[in-house]
């Protein structure tokens, strides 16, 4: 909950990012504990209203009745976590109970109550409750345990007083803390912010996954990195479950120590993979960001087109379309330019990419990436002639763009996809590692990155056409996104 601000203080908003935690042994199991008896007051709370409803008591879930009934079970009965953590589940608790309400009494009857237990539930610690040093973390834990240190892997990037909240979580196997800080909305002088009145197009797409059109100029930020570690990973999955099937449990069996092995790997994969992704989204979102700051943007116009998502588009269609996280794709742009002081429009993108933004007149869905008019002869860029007619759709009033001959500028998002091998680029290679430890002398290269003979980087190197022959669907996607 936002703390009470005064009337005249600067705007700001909040931000959360998720830093690993490096543990030892020990620190990982006292986490892990905590998160356990997170599960346990979640479970705690589900059983005891389950337990009132059969009887007709009525329930209790505003955050303060089940403070009091936390009370009244006294202390020691979650373990290590403590009263503040536990606070934070009944917090949790109770705003999920409520928002599902909400939904419900507006008449969405697909919202539910909270009603699945989890092993798992994050714990999350306000601002005077914790101590945070540099990479150095106190957590508070129950009385009489002693307080849990823990490590970053990674300075906090915001400064130190913002910070609000911190929250332990497990991402997979991995121990992380969400860092909640106010950040202040960015202050322009006078004639050099973001201008309302200027606004641009934006078209998400899977080839681009950005493309923006104003006035002057285009944008596109191309998605081949992210499409890229997509087809590795599914094509490594696809060969890592080939070579495990045979030692698969039948049903009711439990799996062999190799099998479970497998499947743990598995896990620890696919969530590489999907922070991977997540990564490269963030940095594309940042590349418009910066675009339009640059051009005084103050309005970015966006094309959702989740409403056009929903039907079934086949096997490979769904798989691309998750993989492609269109949600993500607007909330971290719609994040960012809260930041930056640029507001962001939704609007619909139904036939944004089969209207013509010259003539208005229908024009066959394009095959590639070139849009051409059969009425007035027009010629642009697909995304771009996408993005232009998403700008003309803006509630605030549209711009008229025309596509032909926009100064087109290029930006890619995922510079640190692996690319070629599995292995992230940035990673310190093994030499580098021991001089970084003083065992050679220093060298100033702080990226290993995979090099030609020339000096050029093979990080992104993948043959464009090569990829085309291989993911058709991918590349051409069928339907209106
Ligand atoms: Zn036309």
């Amino acid at each position: 909950m936002p703390r009470q601000r005064a009337a005249d203080a600067p705007r700001i908003v909040h931000r959360t990012s998720r830093i690993a935690l490096r543990t030892t042994s020990a620190q990982r199991r006292r986490c892990f504990g905590l998160l356990r008896s997170g599960g346990d007051v979640w479970a705690t709370v589900l059983d005891f209203n389950e337990i009132r409803r059969r009887n007709g008591a009525t329930l209790v879930v505003t955050y303060q009745g089940l403070c009091r009934e936390l009370a009244v079970a006294g202390a020691g009965c979650f373990g290590e976590l403590s009263s503040v953590g536990a606070r934070s589940i009944l917090r949790r608790y109770a705003d999920a109970w409520m928002s599902a309400a909400k939904r419900r009494g507006a008449g969405d009857t697909r919202a539910r109550y909270p009603r699945r237990k989890k092993a798992l539930v994050p714990s999350r610690y306000y601002a005077g409750t914790f101590s945070l040093n540099g990479r150095h973390l106190t957590l508070p834990t129950a009385r009489g345990a002693a307080p849990l240190l823990l490590r970053l892997t990674r300075d906090v990037p915001y400064e130190p007083s913002t910070v609000r909240a911190v929250t332990l979580v497990a991402d997979g196997h991995r121990l992380s803390v969400d860092v909640t800080a106010e950040v202040p909305v960015d202050w322009y002088a006078v004639g050099t912010g973001p201008d309302p009145e200027q606004s641009a197009g934006v078209d998400l797409g899977i080839i681009h996954l950005y493309a923006l059109a104003d006035q002057e100029g285009a944008l596109l930020v191309s998605g081949r990195a992210l499409r890229a570690e997509s087809r590795l990973h599914l094509a490594e999955s696809k060969a890592r479950s080939r070579a495990a099937t045979r030692r698969a449990p039948s049903r009711g069996q439990r799996g062999s120590r190799r099998w479970r092995r497998y499947r743990a790997r598995t896990k620890v994969l696919e969530a590489r993979h999907q922070r991977r992704l997540k990564q490269a989204r963030h940095e594309a979102a940042r590349a418009v960001v910066d675009y339009a700051l640059e051009r005084r943007i103050g309005t970015l116009v966006v094309g959702d087109p989740r409403g056009l998502l929903r039907r079934n588009a086949g096997v490979r269609q769904n798989r691309a379309i998750s993989e492609w996280g269109v949600g993500q794709l607007i909330s971290s742009l719609t994040d960012k330019a809260e930041v930056a002081g640029i507001a962001v429009v939704l609007v619909d993108e139904r036939g944004s990419s089969s209207t013509c933004p010259r003539c208005a007149g229908p024009v066959p869905k394009p095959k590639g990436r070139s849009f051409s008019c059969p009425a007035c002869h027009l010629n642009a860029h697909r995304d771009i002639v996408g993005a232009a007619n998403i700008a003309s759709r803006s509630p605030r009033g549209g711009i008229v763009i025309d596509p032909a001959g926009l100064a087109t500028m290029h930006r890619r998002a995922g510079q640190h996809l692996p690319g070629r091998t599995r292995r992230d680029p940035r990673r310190v290679a093994m030499g580098n590692r021991a001089r970084s430890k003083g065992l050679w002398p220093a060298v100033a290269r702080p990226f290993a990155v995979p090099q030609d003979a020339d000096g050029e980087s093979l990080a992104l190197d993948i043959d464009p056409s090569a990829a085309r022959n291989r993911i058709p669907s991918l590349i051409q996607g069928e339907g209106n996104w």
